[in-house]
């Protein structure tokens, strides 16, 4: 069977003689910018707000940082299986595992938990697999959004912030 090369040829734009002076296009610039102006000085019609005295909601498909859930019995949900660390495409989990005891009264009645649980936020891509991969619905990526730090240990999660507190308020927005 013959094959048809389709070949696109695109039009160049050609400049009217006006077009060909660089005063006309900072004009354009220029009126764009006094329109807004006008807009904001005259008609109180901005569109930025004042962050950070004001905040835009987040978009419920938004991912933030980290939080690691609890079951409805407030133990923690997370079983240290791995899939998370080992999904991550950034190599920004780190988890170290430990037996649970029947002492563990904070804990799922599985194996394993997790002691150590933290993430490099410095690695991460925020591509939301380990929330996919996770078999418990342990971790989310529903916190908060506003990262910016002087330094870097702010930006390595720990199990401790990412994890509800007992009885306290919900972390994130999804449970
Ligand atoms: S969001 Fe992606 S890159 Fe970040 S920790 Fe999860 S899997 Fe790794
Ligand atoms: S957060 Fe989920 S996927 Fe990651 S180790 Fe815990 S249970 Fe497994």
């Amino acid at each position: 069977m013959a094959t048809v090369n389709v070949v696109n040829v695109v039009k160049r734009h050609q400049f009217k003689w006006y077009e060909k002076f660089y005063f006309y296009s900072i004009g354009v610039g220029m009126w764009i910018t006094l329109k807004h102006f006008f807009r904001v000085a005259f008609m109180g019609k901005a569109v930025t707000i004042d962050f950070p005295d004001k905040k835009r909601e987040y978009s419920s498909r938004f991912r933030g940082m980290h939080s690691l859930k609890r079951d409805e019995q407030g133990r923690e949900r997370c079983t240290s299986c791995f899939c998370c660390m080992w999904i991550c495409p950034a190599d920004a989990i780190h988890i170290e595992a430990a037996s649970v005891t029947p002492e563990d009264q904070h804990l799922h009645p599985e194996d394993k938990y997790a002691k150590v649980f933290e993430i490099d936020l410095l690695r991460c891509i925020f591509c939301g697999l380990c929330e996919e991969a996770c078999p418990k619905g342990a971790i989310y990526l529903d916190g908060n959004g506003e990262m910016a730090t002087d330094n870097r240990e702010d930006l390595i999660l720990t199990k401790e912030r990412m994890t509800e507190k007992f009885g306290g308020p919900i972390l994130g927005r999804r449970n």
